[in-house]
């Protein structure tokens, strides 16, 4: 078995593979993104641990990622690859135009069946382009598994020589650890390369369009709004970091940034200030704070969970804080509250760092 890869020399490799070449799809972004993902919320016990990671666990993660994009921007359908056939976007479409839903969770529920056959083409998209394509060197057939043995997979790589590689890759020793390690960088790179790759796909979209940025990676502010009702009935009018009292028009949170795990369930949702709020943007919060969100009362969140149809999500937001608490080395800055920071110190773990058996 190989050593355990260095994070840095990780990171380095991941952004050449990047670099090289125009990309024809947005694809190989979307891939990276849903590994990164998955390795913060499913950490190893130990850093150098192989990470099986499941297709169509992974198409799942790639289906949230396109699920806003796929919406029209300005009327226009965006283009997320330079060919016609779209297999991505198109599946993400059929599951959007099968329910009225706007919530991925709730059009899960609502058509399970074309979420299945969605899930079932994402996958082997995956397993026939980016995943096979995303180690491969520019210009010959050489390839360079640095991240998981890709020496099953081929562009007409069949259903049936998945299952017989239990339709999973396995990250190779340390990888797993390492990405989880490195989200902080690699997912706001990720973003800006996919935003640049989408500019050039839509010749419409010209320097002066507004925000392109938000609509593909943005949180939908109006749609927060419905949580904060029930969360002040719940919680109390006050700021979850410096308990000053709230206006009727006061910002949600997101505890865990949402530029790091894109998490919007209820669990990693706060009332908040505008002054707290700004303050922290995306700064990864006080282990302190993270235990004080996710102590908060079960039963209560269910309850919201269930009136409003908006999933607590709170197994995924402790996982999420365990791949990225248990990544980082001790010492590093974390938000404390407005204006004020405490160094990393895990002295004392809090349960959700012990991992789920
Ligand atoms: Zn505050």
């Amino acid at each position: 078995m190989p050593d355990a890869i260095d994070p840095l020399l990780l990171g380095q490799r991941v952004v050449a593979i990047l670099e090289t070449g125009l990309r024809v799809a947005t694809y190989k972004l979307a891939t990276l993104m849903a590994l990164i993902d998955h390795c913060i919320e499913n950490l190893p016990e130990h850093p150098a641990d192989q990470l099986a990671v499941s297709i169509p666990d992974l198409a799942h993660r790639v289906l949230q990622l396109y699920w806003r994009q796929v919406r029209p921007f300005e009327g226009h359908d965006l283009r997320q690859s330079s060919g016609e056939k779209e297999r991505i976007p198109r599946a993400v479409r059929a599951l959007r135009a099968a329910t009225p839903a706007s919530s991925l969770s709730v059009a899960m529920m609502a058509a399970p069946e074309v979420y299945q056959t969605s899930i079932d083409e994402i996958g082997l998209c995956l397993a026939q382009q980016p995943l096979y394509r995303l180690q491969r060197l520019p210009g010959g057939d050489l390839t360079d598994p640095f991240l998981y043995d890709d020496s099953f997979l081929h562009s007409n790589v069949s259903r049936r020589t998945l299952r017989a590689h239990n339709d999973a890759i396995v990250l190779m020793p340390g990888v797993a650890a390492g990405l989880a390690r490195l989200a902080g960088l690699l997912k706001p790179a990720l973003e800006i390369m996919w935003v640049d790759d989408v500019r050039r796909m839509n010749k419409f979209l010209t320097a002066e369009v507004p925000d392109i940025a938000g609509h593909l990676f943005g949180r939908d502010r109006t749609a927060l709004a419905a949580v904060r009702g029930p969360f002040k009935d719940a919680f109390g009018a006050r700021c979850f970091y410096c308990d000053t009292h709230l206006p009727a028009d006061n910002p949600i949170d997101h505890v865990l940034p949402w530029s790091l795990v894109g998490i919007d369930g209820l669990a990693n949702l706060v009332l908040a200030c505008a002054r707290c709020n700004t303050d922290k943007r995306h700064a990864l919060p006080a282990v302190d704070l993270v235990d004080r969100v996710l102590g908060r009362d079960r039963g209560v969140l269910e309850q919201i969970a269930g009136e409003i149809r908006w999933p607590t999500e709170y197994q995924r937001v402790a996982a999420a804080a365990r791949g990225i608490y248990g990544s980082q080395p001790p010492g590093i800055a974390t938000w404390s509250g407005y204006k004020a920071s405490v160094r990393l110190d895990i002295g004392f773990p809090p349960r959700w760092m012990d991992s789920p058996s």
